[in-house]
C-alpha cells in the first residue's frame, strides 16, 4: 500500500478519470447520501446545536492560541502518570523513534486503530522498511491494506468499494497476511465481518506493541480518547503489553469538561450516532492492568506553521467527522483518492495544502478542488469556514505564479481594461451580439476548460441596448 501520496497527479487530472469510474460514483452517492440524510436527522434533534457548535468552536481556537502552555501541561501529566512522550517536528522524526520503540521492545509485527497521523507520514512503510509488519485493524482500513489500496474518505476509508469487491478482497489476500477467510465466503455484511472478526482476533491475541492514534488529548490529566464504532480500537489499546500513540498537536482539549461539548457533536457529525459506542480513555500506565510502557509521540509535521497562518489555522480546529466530505458535490464525483492526501474532501483541500505547502503540483491544485458552495461550512461542527480558507489559499497559489496563472492573470487584467472604459466595453458587446451566430462552443487554446462547458449564449442585444430602447 501506498500511503505517502509521491509522485500524485494534480487534483483537476487524477478527478477526470475518477468522473468516469461509473462503480465508483454509484459507490460514493450511495453511501454519502445515505450519512448525509442520517446526519441532519442526528443534528436536528439537539435544540441546542448551534450552541454546541459555537462552544466547540470557541475551545478549540483558545486551545490554539495557547497551545504551547496546554502542550506543556499535557507533557508533565502524561509523564505523572507514567507515559513517555516524544516530541517529532515532522513524519520522518516520529517514524524514527516509532521504529525505534518497537525494535527495543524484540517485536516484529505490531496492530494498529485507526490513525490518521500515522497513515499521514508513511509509518506502515517506514515500518516495513525497517522489517516491521503493521496490521490494520480498523475494518475498512483493514479492506484498505488488504487491497493494497489508499484510503479514501476520513471515516470510511474503504467507501469506494461495495460488497462485491471486498468478498473478493478477502477471498483472495487474507491469507497472505494471516488467517484465511472461510471457504465459501459470499458478500453478505454478517458473513464479511466475522471473516474480519477471525482474522483479526488471530493478530490481536498474538500482539505485544499496539500503536494509536487519538480522537483528543486532555491537558490536565494527560488522558487520550479514542471513539470508534467496532472495539476493534479497545482491544489494541488493552491487549498489548507495549502502547504506542501517534497524535497531531492540535489534539488538545484543556479539561475533561471540554470533552462533553466534542463527544456530542462528533458522533453526530460523523456516523449520526447520538453516541459512539466505544468510548476509550487511557491515562499513563496502571499497574497489572493494560500495557506497561506507554509512549506519546507528538506530532507537528507542518501544523506550527499552520498555526501561524491567521485565516489557515481554522483548520487545526477539525474533529475528523467527515461531515464535510459527506455533503461536497466535488468530492461525491471525484472520490477520496483525487486528492492525492490522506485528508481528502473539503477539509483535505484546506488542510493539506498547508501541512505540506503549496509547492507540489498536487498542493496546488487542491484549493481549487471546491465549488465553493459552502455545504462544508453549514454541516462543520467545529465552525471550520471552509470557503473562506480555500479562496486565501487559492490567492497563496495565484501569488506563486505559475503557467496556468499567468494567463489568468493576463485575462483578468485585459478585463480589468474593459470595464474600466464602458465605451469599449458597450462597442464590444454590440460587436459580439451582432457576430452570435458564428461564435464556436470551444475556445481554441483553452480546452481544458471548455470540452466540458458549453459558452453561455449571447443575446439578439445587448442589456444596455434594450434598457434604452425599453426603460429611459
Ligand atoms: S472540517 Fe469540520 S466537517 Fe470537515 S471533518 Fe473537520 S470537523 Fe468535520
Amino acid at each position: 500500500m501506498s500511503g505517502t501520496y509521491l509522485g500524485m497527479p494534480s487534483f483537476p487530472k487524477a478527478a477526470r478519470e475518477a468522473v468516469h469510474n461509473e462503480t465508483l460514483r454509484g459507490n460514493l452517492r450511495h453511501a454519502t447520501h445515505t450519512i448525509r440524510d442520517k446526519r441532519a436527522k442526528a443534528v436536528a434533534e439537539l435544540a441546542d446545536w448551534a450552541q454546541l457548535r459555537e462552544a466547540g468552536k470557541q475551545i478549540k481556537d483558545r486551545t490554539l492560541r495557547h497551545l504551547d502552555e496546554y502542550l506543556v501541561q499535557l507533557e508533565e501529566s502524561v509523564t505523572a502518570a507514567g507515559g513517555t512522550v516524544h516530541w517529532a517536528a515532522d513524519g520522518d522524526e516520529a517514524n524514527r523513534i516509532v521504529a525505534g520503540l518497537v525494535k527495543a521492545t524484540g517485536e516484529r509485527e505490531v496492530v494498529k486503530v485507526k490513525s490518521m497521523a500515522t497513515q499521514e507520514i508513511g509509518l506502515n512503510e517506514a515500518l516495513e522498511a525497517e522489517g516491521i509488519a503493521a496490521y490494520e485493524t480498523d475494518l475498512a482500513e483493514l479492506i484498505v491494506q488488504l487491497g493494497e489500496d489508499r484510503p479514501s474518505h476520513i471515516l470510511v476509508p474503504a467507501i469506494h468499494r461495495n460488497r462485491g469487491e471486498i468478498r473478493e478482497i478477502f477471498a483472495r489476500t487474507m491469507s497472505e497476511w494471516g488467517r484465511p477467510a472461510p471457504e465459501g465466503l459470499t458478500d453478505s455484511p454478517a458473513e464479511l465481518a466475522e471473516a474480519a472478526r477471525l482474522h483479526l482476533r488471530e493478530k490481536f491475541l498474538r500482539a505485544k506493541v499496539g500503536i494509536s492514534g487519538a480522537n483528543f488529548m486532555v491537558a490536565e490529566t494527560g488522558t487520550l480518547v479514542v471513539v470508534e464504532s467496532e472495539g476493534n480500537g479497545r482491544m489494541c489499546l488493552t491487549l498489548p503489553e507495549t502502547l504506542i500513540s501517534v497524535v497531531g498537536i492540535e489534539k488538545i482539549v484543556p479539561t475533561w469538561q471540554d470533552l462533553e461539548v466534542f463527544l456530542q457533536t462528533l458522533p453526530r457529525s460523523s456516523t449520526a450516532e447520538r453516541m459512539n459506542p466505544y468510548t476509550s480513555t487511557w491515562t499513563g500506565t496502571t499497574d497489572a492492568d493494560g500495557p506497561q510502557d506507554f509512549h506519546l509521540v507528538l506530532l507537528d509535521n507542518g501544523r506550527t506553521a499552520t498555526l501561524a497562518d491567521e485565516v489557515g489555522r481554522q483548520a487545526l480546529r477539525c474533529i475528523r467527522c467527515s461531515a464535510c466530505l459527506n455533503v461536497c458535490p466535488v468530492y461525491e464525483r471525484a472520490g477520496g483518492h483525487a486528492y492525492g492526501s490522506v485528508y481528502p474532501g473539503p477539509i483535505g483541500a484546506i488542510l493539506s495544502p498547508q501541512l505540506r505547502g503549496t509547492e507540489s503540483e498536487i498542493d496546488a491544485s487542491l484549493p481549487y478542488a471546491s465549488s465553493l458552495c459552502g455545504a462544508c461550512y453549514d454541516v462543520c461542527p467545529v465552525a471550520i469556514d471552509i470557503p473562506e480558507v480555500l479562496v486565501h489559499l487559492r490567492e497563496r497559489v495565484a501569488g506563486q505564479g505559475g503557467r496556468g496563472h499567468r494567463l489568468e492573470k493576463a485575462a483578468m487584467k485585459a478585463a480589468g481594461w474593459v470595464l474600466n472604459h464602458p465605451a469599449a466595453l458597450a462597442a464590444g458587446e454590440r460587436a459580439a451580439s451582432r457576430t452570435r451566430g458564428l461564435h464556436p462552443k470551444r475556445l481554441p487554446g483553452a480546452a481544458a476548460w471548455t470540452d466540458s462547458r458549453d459558452l453561455p449564449e449571447l443575446p439578439p442585444e445587448p442589456f444596455r441596448d434594450w434598457w434604452k430602447k425599453n426603460r429611459t
